[in-house]
């Protein structure tokens, strides 16, 4: 889109944003009332009318005829669509789809899950997910007629398959799209989450079959200058470690992912070969598994650490399968970072297991759309939206 079309755009939105606030604050108007609250020309009212009609935002509610006395063609009188839908976040998984729908007060309306074989290509998910929001928004009586925007959190690809998903969600809803990495979305939910209320600064790493993360900083969602803000994963902790599926060797992925805990704790004697395993290992102290855990306990520990000590989160929260299945490595980890920290006296940030389920991609999504409404906050869309061609294509799975 170019810079003009996106002004225009913004200018469009932020005129429907007004008219549906207004009518969302007064109930049902007729035109004339819309155009004179607003400060918009009859015209261009009536342009932003026809199409919030046109799209089922907006419906003809009665006319004004039983209000008014004397002759004349009674006055339409509009009101919001009282069903329809605003903001949809939407999380592609590897396995799975889910679905949020939210409304602009912030309260989910709807959600849902569909899983699928992890062989399913990136066509086949998206039509998973249309398929789903269409079934669960007729189970809720809505349409998408005052859709907002649609945000997506895409799991491990590459910029083309985000360039591909952005294309088709915007071509099946015609409203704005943004699309980021669904891990660094779950990063947004979980500082949008925190006990204290929303943390501004935030250091989010999630540990399962891959290891990715994001950073919330003053509030935002930090993508990076190259869209790759937040790859704990790939940072080298093992000099001649074992190779990475990035091309590298001894990333942190390949000591702390569940796979490689799996492989470390076999190695050393432990009976493992699936999560739910290596959980009752640990649950019974078993020797191999938990040491397996305890040295990548102390990696991750390091890599945080670093981070904390360059960006200074007031929390930092580990996801993913690792704190489900070993809860002592948060403790574990705290005591890494404020071994790290104390001496230099900056103080010590919150460390705590991430509070969401799965649900946490899509509630990021949303809130990603939230900080990018023109209403809400200002928020610079293009820089999430317009990533680069070359983000890296072994972005962490989740
Ligand atoms: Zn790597």
């Amino acid at each position: 889109m170019s810079r003009s079309a996106t002004v225009q755009a913004l200018v469009r939105r932020t005129h429907e944003q007004r008219v549906l606030a207004v009518l969302r604050e007064r109930g049902a108007m007729s035109r004339a009332q819309i155009a004179a609250r607003v400060g918009l020309s009859r015209t261009t009212l009536s342009e932003i009318t026809a199409e919030l009609i046109a799209r089922g935002a907006v419906v003809v509610a009665r006319t004004d005829l039983d209000l008014r006395q004397g002759s004349g063609r009674p006055a339409e009188l509009l009101a919001l669509d009282p069903g329809a839908g605003q903001f949809v976040g939407v999380d592609l998984g590897h396995s799975r789809v889910r679905v949020m729908i939210a409304d602009a007060a912030h309260e989910v309306i709807a959600a849902g899950v569909q899983q699928y074989d992890a062989s399913t290509p990136w066509p086949g998910r998206q039509d998973a997910g249309f398929g789903l929001l269409d079934r669960v928004a007729a189970e809720h009586g809505l349409h998408f007629g005052a859709l907002q925007g649609v945000a997506v959190g895409v799991a491990g690809p590459d910029a083309s398959i985000r360039h591909q998903v952005r294309a088709a969600f915007a071509e099946r809803f015609g409203a704005p799209v943004l699309v980021d990495n669904n891990t660094r979305f779950a990063a947004l939910a979980e500082a949008m989450s925190d006990d204290e209320g929303a943390a501004a600064d935030l250091a989010y790493v999630r540990v399962s079959e891959g290891i990715g993360g994001g950073l919330v900083i003053g509030g935002r969602l930090v993508p990076g200058g190259r869209g790759g803000a937040g790859e704990f994963g790939h940072v080298r902790v093992v000099e001649d470690g074992h190779d990475c599926r990035c091309g590298k060797r001894g990333c942190l992925e390949t000591v702390a992912s569940i796979g490689a805990l799996l492989a470390e704790a076999r190695r050393h004697g432990a009976r493992v070969t699936d999560g739910q395993g290596l959980r009752d290992a640990v649950a019974a102290n078993d020797p191999a598994a938990t040491a397996a855990i305890d040295r990548a306990a102390d990696l991750l520990g390091r890599v945080l650490a670093d981070a904390a000590l360059m960006l200074s989160p007031a929390c930092v929260v580990i996801g993913g399968e690792l704190p489900v299945l070993a809860p002592y490595v948060v403790d574990r980890i705290a005591a890494i970072i404020a071994t790290e920290l104390e001496a230099v006296g900056t103080g010590l940030p919150t460390v705590r297991a991430a509070l969401l389920g799965d649900e946490d991609g899509a509630r990021g999504a949303i809130a990603a759309l939230y900080h990018s409404s023109p209403l809400l906050a200002e928020y610079d869309l293009a820089s999430v939206a317009d990533e680069p061609a070359d983000a890296e294509p072994w972005r962490a799975r989740a």
